[in-house]
């Protein structure tokens, strides 16, 4: 499983809530802008899928649209 940021759910206005979630500090966020994860730090907790309220976090089964 790997975690994708959906950027245009994101209203980009506030400190990302799902960065206070992360037990792995895989969230990073630039001002107000959309997050990005780390999916080389994250361990697919779920927490910030979870986090979110309006859904800009989402678990895929993965990132290879061919797997
Ligand atoms: S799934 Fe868990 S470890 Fe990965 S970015 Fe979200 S909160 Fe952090």
């Amino acid at each position: 499983m790997a975690i994708i940021v959906k950027e245009e759910r994101c209203p980009q206005n506030h400190l990302c809530p799902a960065m206070r979630v992360c037990p792995v500090d895989a969230i990073h966020q630039a001002g107000y802008s959309a997050p990005t994860v780390d999916l080389a730090v994250c361990i697919s907790c779920g927490k910030c899928v979870r986090a979110c309220p309006m859904g800009a976090f989402q678990a895929v089964a993965s990132l290879d649209p061919a797997s």
